[in-house]
């Protein structure tokens, strides 16, 4: 068994926890030891807050859940792999690109696993649209995200906060080039709007567009033109969300007992650097216009 602990418990983590204590739906290797948490949380059903030093020596916790807002996830990476720990963090892995490949690194060095978990790839939604956007060929498309304020301070640069939807892009057309950014805020109405300018292999343009501002819906429009038509929409849900989170702990299992290929582990960690990559050179492009 390896004992798990989880680092934050917010919306995130608060699924995490609930996903380790249920009953697993085949036999799980991970056992919840405790979690880590800034406030004062006392038990959740039999599982006992512990502090984060306690977390980081002992030898009982094996993987820590990094489910902390955006801002801490370096910090805390960095302290679990230098314990020894394997480490599953919730997206974005780090803010900047320079920090994520530091601590691949590091969790090469020490022979652990850093997982960095992608549930937007997990939904219903996305394997529709990958299943539209197979072998179909793309003249240009758009990808507009709409949603509710998010703090900057806790949660980063748009483009990082935002790394599902450019994960959405890279995963359904291949990698991407940066070419330009603009970006549009009123501090006084919380409202921010990213547009960027990106494009395929094949120098075709794809806009992707983050929108957040008070009482926006959590919405992802979709515009995308191929030589054989058009795709603009994406069907409502046909059952509620699949447990997203807990299929996302099935594939960092998977990497703990030596499930997943070479090939597919390099291919995942590919992914995420080049995500991670672009974000990081939009919010400089965005920084030397200001
Ligand atoms: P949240 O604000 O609900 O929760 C964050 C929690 O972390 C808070 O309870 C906060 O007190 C705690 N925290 C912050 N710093 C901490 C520290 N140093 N030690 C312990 N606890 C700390 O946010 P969330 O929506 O749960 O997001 C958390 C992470 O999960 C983010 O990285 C986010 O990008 C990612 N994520 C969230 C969702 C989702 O559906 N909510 C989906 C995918 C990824």
């Amino acid at each position: 068994m390896l004992g798990v602990v989880v680092v934050g418990v917010g919306r995130a983590g608060s699924v995490r926890i609930r996903d380790l204590q249920s009953p697993q739906h085949h036999p799980s290797p991970l056992k919840l030891i405790g979690f880590v948490s800034r406030r004062e949380l006392g038990n959740i059903n039999e599982t006992k807050q512990i502090s984060l030093q306690d977390a980081l020596s002992s030898t009982e916790v094996d993987v820590a859940y990094i489910c902390s807002e955006n801002v801490g996830h370096e910090t805390s990476i960095r302290q679990f792999l230098d314990a020894g720990k394997h480490v599953l963090v919730e997206y974005p892995m780090t803010l900047s690109l320079a920090s994520a490949q530091e601590l691949w690194k590091k969790a090469e060095e020490k022979g652990k696993i850093l997982h960095e978990e992608h549930i937007e790839l997990l939904t219903e939604e996305f394997a529709f649209v990958k299943n539209e956007v197979r072998g179909k060929k793309l003249l240009e498309g758009t990808l507009h995200f709409t949603g509710s304020p998010l703090d900057r301070e806790r949660f980063g640069f748009l483009a990082f906060s935002g790394i599902a939807r450019l994960s959405w892009l890279v995963s359904l057309f291949g990698e991407l080039a940066f070419v330009s950014a603009a970006m549009e805020e009123q501090k006084e109405n919380q409202y921010q709007k990213m547009t960027v300018n990106l494009e395929t292999v094949d120098k075709r343009p794809l806009t992707w567009i983050e929108e957040r501002a008070s009482g926006l819906k959590y919405e992802r429009r979709i515009n995308f033109l191929f030589e054989s038509g058009r795709l603009e929409s994406i069907p409502p849900r046909t059952q509620g969300q699949k447990n997203i989170f807990l299929r996302d702990q099935d594939i960092f299992v998977r990497k703990l007992l030596g499930q997943m290929s070479t090939e597919d582990l390099a291919k995942e960690k590919k992914h995420s650097l080049h995500c991670l990559g672009i974000a990081d050179e939009i919010q400089k492009y965005c920084q030397h216009l200001q």
